[in-house]
């Protein structure tokens, strides 16, 4: 039976969704004790995403920086601000910003 090579079956992406979820959950949790193992979360999750071409949603978008990858926490390691009906995020570690559209 001729097969679609482009996409991954779909059990196999929705499972790799789960793990995403759960691997940000894990970074949240952790962040507290270690913030390095969070970065290695958010890097795992990026590696499943990547693998499976899965869009992370808007709101796992916001909680790693898109330069240095590191998990941010508001007020921790990033700064949030509102500008122009747009949150502007400020990564302490690498000094870039991150523009999201708000709703
Ligand atoms: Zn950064």
């Amino acid at each position: 039976m001729p097969r679609k090579h482009y996409k991954k079956p779909a059990q196999q992406v929705k499972i790799a969704k789960n793990r995403i979820n759960f691997l940000f959950q894990h970074a949240k949790e952790v962040f507290k004790e270690d913030s390095k193992f969070s970065d290695k979360y958010v890097k795992l999750a990026r590696r499943i995403a990547m693998k499976y071409k899965i869009k992370l949603p808007s709101q796992l978008k916001k909680r790693f920086c898109k330069h240095c990858h590191k998990y941010l926490v508001p007020g921790v390691n990033c700064r949030v601000r509102l500008h122009k009906h747009r949150l502007i995020y400020y990564c302490f570690s690498c000094k870039h910003y991150m523009r999201h559209p708000v709703k």
